[in-house]
């Protein structure tokens, strides 16, 4: 028994999305159904959907950033009522007894955690994401979005927002200290606006100043073009942590070399290739060289709550159900300001 719910799913590696429909499982008694509104596009749904991280289950509906209202709930729910404002990010299960489990890391659960789509769950069915009308979610992976935010521009917190509130919250963004942001795409400009609201003094380094009034707008003071080679000279020694948001290769020693002394530099950018850097960059100034992961879910409920609380939501273009392949090419281009989320009503009734 199962509901049979509208999607769009890319039926094999790199073909076009197209409307399907899917079926979702009955409530489990810790179960949530959740009637999505909105379904934000993350660059790695693109990179999944054409087979570029290896070995992926298709037909594939992607999606992990999912805002919608609860439509039912499970006999032993608690926590969710029917009508509630409700996200869902990137995992929807995990041991739950490991150590990170336990530390509310489940990111890092030993057993690996259950990926929202693209997974297989711990009974071994495919998981479906959120480019669909409704879900199934275990109550313990959905969060609340608070009153404050839209469920349209609350939807690309759940991945865009995490990935960049944890390292920021991490490695200590706040007042007296200068943060920059590599990259100003879908989520740099979430590191921009979390890390001014953080009160950290936020400075962009993007490849040219073609966006720089946005960034500005969206609470950076200082925006530096990296294609002009002088802004590594007058930026050196300058920041206390560099977010690098950047899918690319970058000069790596160029960067560390923008750090002050006890600096740290994070990646949550993920180039296909590897990076070099000379041990040097990171012993002359004790410097740290790091990466994060999206985040556990009382973080994620943490940054919903910040977001909410400092006004905060991404920065979107709306889209139909029709307009997604079309919206592929544009994040493949760089060319979104800052983030498509989906309608899901478009998606079929
Ligand atoms: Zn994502
Ligand atoms: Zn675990």
């Amino acid at each position: 028994m199962s509901t049979t719910t509208h999607a769009i799913a890319a039926p094999g590696p790199g073909a076009p999305l197209e409307r399907t429909t899917i079926e979702r499982r009955d409530l489990r008694p810790d179960d949530v159904l959740i009637d999505i509104a909105y379904a934000g596009i993350c660059h790695s749904d693109i990179h999944q959907a054409r087979g570029e991280w290896g070995e992926a289950i298709f037909p594939m509906v992607p999606g992990h950033e999912i805002a919608g209202t609860v439509a039912a709930v499970g006999s032993a729910v608690t926590e969710y009522q029917v009508g509630d404002r409700v996200g869902v990010g990137c995992m929807v299960d995990s041991c739950g007894e490991c150590e990170y489990c336990r530390a509310g890391t489940e990111q890092f659960c030993v057993k690996g955690n259950v990926q929202t789509y693209n997974g297989v769950g711990f009974d071994g069915e495919p998981t479906y994401g959120g480019y669909s009308r409704q879900v199934v979610v275990k109550d313990a992976f959905v969060c609340r979005i608070p009153d404050g935010i839209g469920l349209d521009v609350a939807a690309p917190l759940l991945c865009a927002g995490i990935t960049t509130y944890s390292p920021l919250r991490q490695w200590g963004a706040g007042p007296g200290k200068k943060v920059a942001v590599v990259g100003l795409g879908g989520l740099g400009h979430m590191a921009v606006k979390i890390a001014a609201a953080m009160g950290a003094e936020v400075t962009v380094l993007s490849q040219s100043l073609k966006k720089q009034e946005d960034g500005k707008r969206l609470g950076a003071t200082e925006y530096y073009a990296t294609a002009d080679e002088s802004t590594f000279d007058v930026l050196r020694g300058r920041f206390d942590l560099i977010l690098n948001t950047v899918s690319a290769q970058i000069p790596v020693d160029a960067y560390l070399g923008l750090l002050r002394t006890g600096g740290a530099m994070v990646n949550v950018g993920a180039p296909g290739e590897p990076l070099s850097y000379n041990a040097f960059s990171l012993i002359a100034g004790n410097k740290a060289l790091a990466g994060s992961m999206i985040g556990g879910l009382p973080e994620t409920q943490e940054m919903l709550d910040f977001c909410a609380e400092h006004g905060i939501g991404a920065e979107i273009e709306t889209i139909s159900a029709d307009d997604v392949n079309e919206a592929y090419e544009r994040v493949s281009a760089s060319d979104v300001r800052y983030r498509f989320v989906i309608d899901t009503a478009t998606i079929g009734a």
